[in-house]
């Protein structure tokens, strides 16, 4: 019996999550995690679909594993975003034993072991999401994930997304918005607090629209019933979509101080035609209202986005909209990407007619831009009061502690064991690098 495995992840922090469910899920059927992929006699693969570059990467790890160290026969399990897209065929190739599907993470445990006890050839499985049984082990892994840091957890609130961005391949691998009862949700939570969490992150790829498949309650009804968790001292929320993204939401942000102030919206691109092609169904106008509600309601706020240049027909005015955006609004932070068509998106269609230098050089312009923005916000904190949760020892130093503001930037302070786990207030003394160092008030 094979009783070793091992799984390599990619991809984002739903894929992490799933990694979660998986491991929770295999050691509850017996197995056992190993150190690496070479000690491992089941080697899972938890792949990500979003760019053509992770599946190949993910594609060729497969390839290699298939045999261990004295040509001994591993089984190999390809799971995630890519498996739903060519999990079967890389089964039927023999690269791979098992594919299964971000919904199968956790039945994982139960499917390796009957692969393994009835001694099938091969295995896809792509079960529908929508199962009761789903959200019950979903629901499980919750209070069981682990983390690199103690005091957080992620919280999945919904799974899929069906607003069909046009560069974008999650809705065709992760399927229709399914958003788990706000009533679990909330107890979930709550017996996290209970266990010492302080600060959660609610996600989903579209957090805003929690409820609208369901009719449960909306997302900012949701996260105010969060933030009245008694002993949360930080609630984060990932992503938002400038689409969903109500005024409601920052009246909840001010009423409550443990909400996070570092907000995440992604942009994409400053020019409404850029937008049109996209599918991202806003407009400037729509984006600047929330950024204007938000600096109306909020004194003190981080903001981050995400940016995409060189999308197919972007003209060198279009790409000064998105320049003149990111100089309007001032992100804290930005992760920027040219633009890569990805097989099995309605853009991978369209003409593209610049070529991978030009697009660089638009994203070279962006980050120096955002760079000399993002590094003037930092020094802006010097001599500021900040709130922090203390999360770690310093890698670099024994007397030093490593953990996040409420604005979501880290920062390092002197400190010692007894400071963990708990909310330190600082005086922000310097800026080295992306990283705040700041001393006890
Ligand atoms: S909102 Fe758009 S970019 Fe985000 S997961 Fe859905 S389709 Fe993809």
């Amino acid at each position: 019996m094979h009783r070793t495995f091992f799984i390599e992840t990619f991809g984002c922090q739903m894929n992490k999550g799933d990694s979660d469910l998986m491991r929770l899920s295999l050691e509850k059927a017996g197995f056992i995690e190993a150190n690496t992929s070479e000690e491992a006699e089941i080697c899972l693969f938890n792949t990500c679909s979003v760019r053509q570059h992770a599946e190949d990467r993910a594609v060729s790890r497969i390839e290699s594993t298939k045999y261990g160290k004295g040509g001994r026969k591993k089984i190999v399990v390809i799971a995630g975003c890519a498996a739903q897209r060519i999990g079967d065929d890389i089964v039927k190739s023999g690269r791979a034993d098992i594919a299964v599907g971000p919904y199968q993470s956790p039945m994982i445990g139960e499917i390796v072991k009957d692969y393994i006890e009835n001694g099938f050839k091969c295995r896809s499985l792509f079960v529908s999401q929508n199962t009761e049984d789903f959200q019950e082990r979903l629901n499980e892994g919750l209070i069981n994930s682990r983390e690199e840091n103690p005091w957080h957890k992620w919280v999945t609130i919904t799974h899929g997304c069906e607003n069909f961005c046009t560069y974008c391949i999650v809705p065709y691998v992760r399927g229709k918005l399914i958003s788990f009862p706000s009533e679990r949700i909330i107890q979930f939570i709550k017996d996290l607090a209970a266990q010492g969490i302080m600060e959660i992150t609610l996600l989903g790829q579209n957090v805003n629209q929690y409820g609208q498949d369901s009719g449960d309650i909306p997302f900012y009804k949701l996260l105010e019933k969060t933030a009245q968790v008694e002993g949360l001292e930080k609630i984060n929320f990932l992503t938002s979509h400038p689409m969903d993204f109500s005024t409601e939401i920052v009246r909840v942000m001010a009423d409550h101080p443990n909400i996070s102030r570092g907000i995440h919206l992604p942009l994409q691109s400053g020019s409404d035609s850029v937008l049109k092609r996209m599918n991202r169904k806003y407009t400037m106008k729509s984006y600047m209202d929330i950024i204007e509600a938000i600096n109306r309601t909020l004194p003190d706020y981080a903001i981050s986005t995400d940016l995409i240049v060189g999308f197919p027909g972007e003209t060198e005015d279009q790409f000064n909209e998105t320049l003149d955006a990111v100089k309007k609004i001032r992100y804290d932070e930005a992760f920027m990407y040219a633009y890569s068509p990805r097989k099995g998106t309605p853009s991978f269609k369209l003409e593209e007619k610049l070529s991978r230098n030009e697009k660089i050089d638009r994203l070279n312009r962006l980050i120096s831009l955002q760079r000399e923005i993002s590094l003037e916000k930092l020094k802006s904190r010097i001599d500021k009061t900040e709130n922090a949760i203390a999360e770690r020892i310093s890698k670099k130093s024994s007397e030093e502690i490593s953990g996040k503001t409420s604005l979501n930037h880290p920062v390092v302070f002197r400190g010692d064991a007894g400071d963990l786990g708990r909310v330190i207030p600082l005086r922000i003394t310097e800026v080295r690098g992306s990283t705040l160092f700041g001393e006890k008030i």
